[in-house]
């Protein structure tokens, strides 16, 4: 599947270490943490190393300049990042492994719930899944002798 590329912010200066930033948050299939983000730079040809500090930091400015979306799942207080892309997506958990799966379609499409008399204007959602991911849920299956 090809994702649409994103143009580099309006407004934001460049500098090598947010341009890695965005570069790895640009090639991902799904939100990252910044440790991950910081892990994924030291394996970008040619981009100098991050120190975790500068990654937060460069995170912070885009989440301001509305950039990258922070989001938190439930049970795990490690925040997530990744691009503010106008075609969203949503994500399961596996809630044995933490793995995340990004799902194809957007549930709300086709039935986002009405809201009163027009008194607010709904300009995004956030939706959590979660479960157990294939792998996880065979190992249980296997647990209860079935
Ligand atoms: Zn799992
Ligand atoms: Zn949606």
């Amino acid at each position: 599947m090809s994702r649409e590329q994103l143009q580099w912010p309006e407004g934001v200066k460049r500098t090598k270490q947010r341009e890695s930033v965005f570069a790895v948050l640009q090639n991902a299939e799904r939100p990252l943490s910044a440790m991950e983000i910081c892990t994924a730079i030291d394996k970008l040809d040619g981009a100098a190393s991050a120190w975790l500090s500068t990654v937060y930091r460069v995170l912070e400015l885009f989440v301001e300049k509305d950039v990258v979306v922070k989001t938190s799942l439930i049970n795990s207080d490690m925040a997530l990042y990744e691009l503010n892309r106008l075609q969203h997506k949503h994500y399961a958990t596996c809630i044995k492994c933490h793995k995340i799966i990004a799902l194809d379609n957007c549930p709300m499409e086709q039935s986002a719930p009405p809201i009163e008399n027009g008194s607010f204007q709904v300009i995004g959602h956030r939706l959590e899944f979660f479960g157990y991911c294939k792998d996880c849920s065979k190992t249980l299956m296997e647990k209860c002798g079935s």
